[in-house]
């Protein structure tokens, strides 16, 4: 067996505190090899949207760059890693140059699960040793336990044990550890770096790879069908994402619920491709355990936690990717009015602030959170929809769309969730807007149609406009049928 290694990127798309890369590197003496399997069922899939895509394989392609700046490479199969490793192992094994480890780092969805059991067990026949690493979570979901087997369903004892947990010496040192990789995209920035890597697929194919690398070409392809713009991709500018939040942080308990101000750090897109991930975030900020949240920094900080949660929820309960968490909530008979999902979708629902949000997530693919509360709740309690049409659709076109916090999102909203806002406190889509974009602001930037409007007609029906609806429902009304609605079925 020769000594080398073979890392399996998935959704760890950077190199700076990358646990495993970092364990070949001592173990192989810089030899390491990056691959990238993708599976064509991907395209087909419900949850695939073509803007996230390119995110995505542009997030790929700076990886690709960035490892070959640093003396490795990237090999990108276009085959499903079912069938494309066997071949690629065995061409490897007639050859006798097996490697010496073949690593990922550990996906918590149920489709990902799955298939790295089957993946695990495919290398172990060849006689391939793997090695699998924590990523993309600091606190693993089996590492919280209410009770032996048991996993949590409520967001703050959720919150506090991992808090608890964050403060042990190990999960310390776990962050201290990411300040190396810091520093290294700190000198990246500067373009002061030198290769620490040696060996190149190239090298171990003695020049004849046997393998496509289809990068480019899906790549280009995509591009044409993309419809919204795609921000910079790839670990480096989610670093400077990262850098840029840092004047604003301390601002973040202030700002966070108000849309116009961008008070938030824009890193979920980034998250979501692992080109970043938590504890790089809480080392660069070096943010603390706390027992209330006094601080922006706390405030962000419990945020963070909440995407650790409902990664959680659905690592225990993968379930809620297809049903409602609670039970009773299973079969409410949601009116599901195509004509109305049309018109919230569109933007069109004579509530502006919906109209705003929505146009906002048609237009730039990406929506700010009490935004996304707002018109998460007005599709399922004012619409009276079924909140998996909305959820769906977010994942079409969400950039930063991921399954657990997307799905979390939803459900709490939809008062079906773990921990969810209860079923009978309703948001006012009017009283939200004046709260949360009192001058309008942020309608008019997406609502282009109602900028010479006073800000106090923004939050009350607009009657008699030449191009804007009327408000499609009632919400007074709708909200004693919602109210309706969750009573019978908790009946
Ligand atoms: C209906 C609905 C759908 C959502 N869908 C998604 C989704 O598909 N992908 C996604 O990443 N987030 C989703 N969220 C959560 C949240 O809206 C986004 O994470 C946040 O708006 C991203 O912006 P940011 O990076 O500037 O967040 P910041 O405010 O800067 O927060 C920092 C990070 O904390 C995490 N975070 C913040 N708020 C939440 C939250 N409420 N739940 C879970 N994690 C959170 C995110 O990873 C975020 O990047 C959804 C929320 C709702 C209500």
């Amino acid at each position: 067996m020769s000594n080398y290694g073979i890392h399996w990127f998935r959704r760890d798309l950077r190199v700076a505190g990358n646990q495993a890369l970092q364990s070949h590197w001592k173990a192989n003496q810089g030899r390491v090899l990056g691959l990238f399997c993708f599976d064509k069922a991907f395209l087909s899939r419900p949850d695939f949207s073509v803007n996230r895509f390119q995110l995505f394989i542009d997030s790929l392609y700076e990886l690709k760059m960035e490892l070959r700046e640093l003396g490795s490479d990237l090999l990108f199969l276009d085959v499903g890693p079912e069938k494309s490793f066997p071949k690629l192992i065995k061409a490897l094994d007639k050859q006798g140059q097996l490697p010496h480890l073949f690593t990922w780092n550990r996906d918590y969805e149920p489709f990902a699960r799955k298939r790295d059991r089957a993946i695990e067990e495919l290398m172990m026949d060849f006689g391939v040793p793997t090695e699998t690493f924590r990523d993309h979570l600091l606190i693993e979901p089996q590492e919280l336990e209410k009770s032996p087997g048991e996993g949590y369903q409520v967001y703050s004892p959720f919150a506090r044990k991992w808090l608890e947990i964050y403060q042990k010496p190990d999960i310390q040192r776990r962050i201290q550890m990411q300040k190396a990789g810091l520093s290294y995209l700190q000198k990246r920035l500067k373009g002061d770096v030198a290769p620490v890597f040696n060996f190149t697929w190239e090298e171990l194919f003695d020049g004849k790879i046997p393998f496509d690398d289809w990068l480019e070409d899906y790549r280009k392809k995509n591009q044409e069908k993309v419809t919204v713009p795609i921000p910079p991709a790839g670990s480096l500018n989610a670093f400077k994402k990262l850098k840029e939040f840092k004047r604003k942080v301390s601002d973040y308990g202030d700002q966070r619920d108000v849309p116009i101000l961008e008070g938030t750090s824009q890193l979920s897109m980034h998250l979501k491709s692992g080109s970043i991930t938590i504890p790089q975030i809480i080392a660069f900020f070096q943010l603390k355990a706390y027992k209330k949240k006094k601080t922006g920094e706390d405030i962000f900080l419990s945020e963070l936690i909440w995407r650790e949660f409902y990664y959680h929820i659905l690592y225990r309960h993968p379930r809620v990717e297809n049903e409602a968490f609670l039970e009773k909530y299973k079969d409410i008979e949601w009116e599901n009015n195509e004509d109305r999902f049309m018109a919230w979708k569109e933007g069109k629902t004579g509530f502006p602030i919906v109209d705003a949000g929505m146009r906002e997530l048609k237009s730039t693919g990406w929506m700010h959170n009490r935004v996304r509360m707002i018109v998460a709740s007005f599709l399922t309690k004012d619409l009276l929809i079924d909140w998996r049409w909305g959820e769906k659709y977010f994942m079409d076109q969400l950039l930063d769309g991921d399954l657990a916090p997307n799905n979390g999102g939803w459900q709490w909203a939809a008062s079906t969730g773990c921990d969810p806002q209860p079923y009978f406190r309703i948001f006012n889509p009017w009283l939200q807007s004046k709260k949360f974009d009192p001058q309008g602001d942020y309608i008019k930037k997406f609502v282009p149609e109602l900028k010479d409007l006073p800000a106090k007609q923004l939050h009350e029906p607009i009657e008699n406009h030449p191009t804007y609806p009327r408000p499609i429902v009632d919400h007074s009304e709708q909200r004693e049928k919602a109210l309706a609605l969750y009573k019978f079925e908790q009946a």
